[in-house]
C-alpha cells in the first residue's frame, strides 16, 4: 500500500490529482528544478531528473512511497543540466528525450564533462563571489542567487556527475503508455531547439520544463525568441488548466501571460535601438546579469537573421 512521502530538502511535493505529483525544488535544494511524478498505471514516469543523482534519489523514493515501486520511465524536457543530471541515478531505466536533445547532449558531453569538476566549480563559485557586490535591484539577486546555489549543487556533488543522454528519442508527439493518455508533445524551438511537455488531457496538467517559468527570468541564449512564442500558443491550445512550470510554483492557465510578456518585451527592445525604453513586461527585471544576457543574446539572434 502507497505510505506518505518521505520527507525531502530538495522538493516540496504537491498532489495535483490521483496518480500525479509535482515535486517543486526547493530554494536552498540540490535539486535546482521542478520535477513530475506519474502514475501511468502501466508504469510510473518521472519528468525531469533534476541537478544531482542525490536530489534524484529523493524523487525514487516518492515514487516508492506514492505508488508502491521505482520509475520505469524518464523524461528529460530540454538538455539543460540542471533537468538532465539526475539521470545517472536511473541506470538500465529508459529516458525519453527529443532526437535534438540527445544530439546536442552527445555533441557536448565532453565540454560539460570538464566543466564539472570539482576545481573548476569552485572557481565559478568564487567568480559568482566577486560578482556579489555589483548587484543592483532583487530580480539581479534573485538570479544570482539562483546560479549561486546551481553552481553550489554542482560542487557538493562533484564525485557523481556523470551526463546520460536520453537514450530514446521522439520528433513531435508519442503517447506514454496506461489508460491516462499522456503524451509527449514538442513544438520546436523555444527554449532550446527542440523541448519537450508532458500534457495529461484528461487532469489537464501541462508539464512545461522552462518553457514556462514562474518568478525567475528565463534563459533565451540556447533556443529561438520568435517561436518560443508560437510554442506558447501551441501549448495555449491544449487549454491546461494547471502548468508546473521549470522553476518556481505551479500555475493556473493564464501564467503563461508572464513568460510571453518577457519573451516578446525582450525582443522588441533588442529589436529597438540604443537607448530606448524597456517595454513594461520586462522593466521590473531592469538591472539583472540575466536579463543583459537575453538581450545581447537576442540581439545577435536577431542581427544573424537579418536579409
Ligand atoms: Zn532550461
Amino acid at each position: 500500500m502507497p505510505g506518505p512521502l518521505p520527507p525531502s530538502e530538495n522538493y516540496a511535493y504537491e498532489t495535483l490529482a490521483d496518480g500525479i505529483l509535482a515535486a517543486i525544488h526547493r530554494p536552498e535544494g540540490h535539486a535546482i528544478c521542478n520535477s513530475g511524478l506519474l502514475d501511468l498505471g502501466e508504469g510510473r514516469l518521472v519528468f525531469d531528473t533534476g541537478l544531482t543523482a542525490d536530489s534524484a534519489g529523493d524523487l525514487v523514493a516518492a515514487s516508492d512511497a506514492a505508488f508502491g515501486a521505482d520509475p520505469s520511465l524518464v523524461v528529460d524536457s530540454h538538455w539543460h543540466l540542471d533537468h538532465m543530471l539526475g539521470n545517472s541515478r536511473f541506470s538500465g531505466v529508459p529516458i525519453w528525450g527529443t532526437r535534438r536533445t540527445r544530439e546536442i547532449l552527445l555533441e557536448r558531453h565532453d565540454e560539460f564533462s570538464a566543466e564539472l569538476t570539482r576545481a573548476k566549480l569552485d572557481q565559478e563559485l568564487a567568480t559568482l563571489e566577486r560578482q556579489k557586490r555589483h548587484l543592483r535591484g532583487e530580480a539581479a539577486r534573485a538570479d544570482h542567487a539562483f546560479a549561486v546555489q546551481f553552481v553550489r549543487g554542482l560542487r557538493d556533488s562533484a564525485d557523481s556527475l556523470r551526463v546520460v543522454p536520453p537514450d530514446q528519442t521522439y520528433e513531435t508527439r508519442l503517447a506514454l503508455p496506461g489508460a491516462r493518455g499522456a503524451e509527449l508533445r514538442s513544438f520546436g524551438a523555444g527554449h532550446t531547439e527542440a523541448d519537450t511537455i508532458l500534457f495529461l488531457p484528461q487532469e489537464k496538467v501541462l508539464f512545461a520544463g522552462d518553457l514556462v517559468a514562474a518568478g525567475i527570468q528565463p534563459s533565451l541564449g540556447s533556443g529561438d525568441p520568435e517561436h518560443w512564442l508560437v510554442v506558447l500558443d501551441e501549448i495555449e491550445r491544449l487549454r491546461p488548466e494547471r502548468i508546473v512550470p521549470g522553476h518556481g510554483p505551479v500555475l493556473p492557465a493564464d501564467g503563461i501571460a508572464e513568460v510571453r510578456g518577457y519573451v516578446s518585451g525582450v525582443l522588441k527592445a533588442a529589436a529597438a535601438r540604443k537607448g530606448a525604453v524597456l517595454p513594461a513586461a520586462i522593466r521590473k527585471w531592469e538591472g539583472s546579469l540575466s536579463l543583459r544576457e537575453n538581450l545581447n543574446f537576442t540581439r545577435k539572434w536577431l542581427a544573424d537573421r537579418a536579409p
